[in-house]
């Protein structure tokens, strides 16, 4: 089996398994207990909201543990929004994931405004963009850091500055971004930032929002006091242990993992134009996710190829993983402006860490069997 659909989700790192382990098994005690069998898993708790916040350039206390992204990314809409009046303004791209769109529908369903900023062909929404649908009444602007299905990486420290200037909040999902590029809350400048453990190869269920001190956001659940009277409910503490190491070993290897992933990008891209298929990659070349490979064949199925690719052994997705029981062309590839004929031809290879050249071309040599059949 090849898998590359690291975009969807990860292998679990094995040293961030050994890491959570103790707590799984012997060190189960309520970190919210005062009596000395809990003080392992308190000090456990602290110790990965430190790393965390350290690998992002966070304070601790800015760190709120979530159950994953799409906790994050509802946490960061609906708690600040909530907190306004029925004319505050949400501005957000027509590219996210659904866990910000259906977010925001759902808030627009209780009365909010919400723009949905338009993108470039390459998938970027450019300062210009956001500039053309900021007014007076917005208050939050949301913006991916990197594309699920393009990879596409936003100039969101120049999106923050126009939040900021406008008096808006900014938050970005960096889901695809966390563990992948460097990323330093403070230089970037954002107010909430969220991400998800098992994108970077921790377990899944787990992931945390940045929430920059002094931001008004409401509690995401109500109950006892933990993270900081925001978020309550007892800890999955070997989770977050796991989610710590895991971001940990990926930060600690993050350039040369990079170069990994751009080699094996750069030998996919040659390849398959050597076997002289009719493709399209679909994203900005200069500004994305190592790794993310989103291509789309002239007059072919993404759907076809996914299941043909299957049959030979090989895990790949069409548009998002969220979407793959969706054969309609993506609300993404529809923002790209992308022809018919390439857009319904559309896959998304997203290699990992663990990919070799063997895997690049064994997978050109796939997708050359199907498409010149
Ligand atoms: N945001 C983005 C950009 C994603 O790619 C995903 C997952 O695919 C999510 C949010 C949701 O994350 P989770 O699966 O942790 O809920």
């Amino acid at each position: 089996m090849i898998y590359a659909d690291n975009a969807a989700t990860t292998k679990l790192d094995i040293e961030a398994f050994e890491a959570m382990k103790p707590f799984l098994l012997d060190q189960y005690g309520n970190a919210s207990q005062p009596y000395s069998f809990s003080r392992s898993t308190k000090k456990a708790l602290k110790q990965a909201r430190n790393t965390i916040a350290a690998c992002i350039n966070a304070d601790a206390d800015e760190i709120y543990f979530t159950s994953g992204g799409t906790e994050s990314d509802n946490w960061a809409l609906k708690g600040v929004m909530c907190g306004l009046d029925r004319e505050s303004v949400l501005a957000t791209s027509q590219i996210e994931h659904h866990a910000v769109l259906h977010s925001a529908n759902a808030l627009e369903n209780s009365g909010y405004c919400v723009t949905y900023i338009p993108v470039t062909k390459n998938g970027i929404v450019t300062p210009e963009l956001l500039m053309m649908h900021m007014g007076e009444s917005t208050k939050l602007v949301s913006v991916m850091l990197a594309n699920n299905e393009v990879g596409s990486i936003q100039p969101v420290k120049e999106l923050a500055v126009i939040a900021h200037q406008h008096g808006a909040v900014f938050h970005t999902d960096a889901v695809q971004a966390v563990g992948h590029i460097p990323i330093d809350v403070k230089a970037l400048d954002v107010d909430m930032l969220s991400a998800s453990a098992h994108k970077f190869n921790g377990p899944k269920g787990i992931g945390f929002l940045y929430i920059k001190k002094g931001v008004r956001i409401h509690p995401y659940q109500n109950g006892g006091a933990q993270e900081f009277g925001l978020r309550a409910g007892t800890e999955n503490v070997a989770a977050i242990v796991g989610m710590a190491a895991a971001l940990k070993k990926n930060c600690d290897n993050l350039l040369a993992n990079q170069q990994h992933l751009l080699g094996l990008e750069k030998a996919m891209l040659c390849e398959l134009t050597r076997a002289g298929l009719d493709y399209v990659r679909n994203g900005d070349p200069d500004h994305h996710i190592p790794g993310n490979i989103s291509l789309s064949f002239r007059n072919a199925s993404g759907e076809m190829l996914l299941h043909r690719l299957d049959l030979m052994g090989i895990c790949v997705s069409t548009g998002s993983a969220c979407d793959s029981q969706n054969t309609q062309i993506s609300h993404v590839l529809r923002a790209l402006r992308l022809d018919e004929e390439y857009a319904t031809g559309t896959i998304r290879i997203s290699l990992g860490k663990d990919n070799s050249f063997d895997d690049v071309h064994i997978i050109v040599n796939a997708l050359t069997r199907i498409l010149c059949q």
